[in-house]
């Protein structure tokens, strides 16, 4: 199948790299299925990508929203040849049971939501040679104090991927991508005060774009079958850690 003709399901593409991914991958020759739950951000992006871009309205810790948006996947594009699980919330701060609401909101979105979204899709992927890509983290191999549960949710993303690389090779191809600090509104939704504060002035001093991390992802897609980067770690080149 030519590059023309394939179809990527990018999840979070509402904003930050999801966002930027849809673009890069509709320049790259892909039709894209936008997926968020914000309908007017995906709207609108459909509309300036033109034909090649489906806008759905969907939830990733809602698995009859993302029923609906793989059939509407098959139906209207054909079926999904690259998902790209991007869909993530990063809420992080001192642990304790203040928190505990975002606890569980960052394992429903950013793990279990990857892990519904790929098997409502696997059928798909697996009917023409897929690529599965999981945008996981840094914080998928380091830790820091103040974010536990997110850096749990991308080691989980990081062995969960482990295992369906080796389980579902050679017909789909599982990629790991692991960005460092990127500018995004990701910072923006932690509720915990100073962390907010804090993290937001670190990203704002050294972040790369979101379309660093889209130019990577098309890269890894259009590599030839045979061969697959399995786990890309982008730091922007001044972090540390
Ligand atoms: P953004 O906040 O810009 O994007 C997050 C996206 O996830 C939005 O499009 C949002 O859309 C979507 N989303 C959140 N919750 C749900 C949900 N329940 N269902 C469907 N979509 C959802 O941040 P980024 O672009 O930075 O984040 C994208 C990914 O990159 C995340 O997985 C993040 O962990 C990862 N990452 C980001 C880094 C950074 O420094 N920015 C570093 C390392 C990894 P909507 O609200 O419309 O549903």
């Amino acid at each position: 199948m030519s590059a023309q003709r394939k179809v990527a399901v990018i999840t979070g593409a509402s904003s930050g790299i999801g966002e930027a991914t849809a673009r890069a991958l509709v320049n790259a020759g892909y039709r894209v299925a936008l997926l968020a739950r914000r309908g007017d951000r995906i709207d609108d992006l459909a509309a300036e990508l033109g034909g090649g871009a489906l806008a759905i309205q969907a939830d990733v810790t809602d698995r009859d929203s993302l029923i609906t948006a793989a059939e509407r996947v098959q139906t209207e594009l054909g079926g999904a040849d690259t998902l790209v699980n991007n869909a993530g919330v990063m809420l992080l701060g001192p642990f304790s049971s203040d928190q505990r609401d975002d606890y569980r909101r960052m394992v429903e979105t950013n793990l279990l939501g990857a892990i519904t979204t790929t098997e409502v899709f696997l059928d798909q992927l697996r009917d023409g040679g897929g690529d599965l890509i999981n945008v996981s983290s840094v914080a998928g191999r380091t830790a820091r104090p103040t974010n536990a549960v997110y850096a749990a949710t991308k080691w989980g993303i990081n062995g969960w991927s482990e295992s369906l690389r080796q389980a579902l090779q050679p017909g789909i191809r599982v990629m790991v991508i692991e960005p460092g600090a990127v500018d995004t509104e990701l910072t923006s939704h932690i509720t915990h005060d100073e962390t907010r504060e804090a993290t937001e002035a670190f990203v704002k001093d050294l972040a790369i774009r979101s379309e660093d991390i889209a130019e990577v992802i098309v890269f890894a897609v259009t590599r030839p079958r045979r061969m697959t980067l399995n786990e890309i770690l982008v730091r922007p080149t001044a972090q540390a850690g």
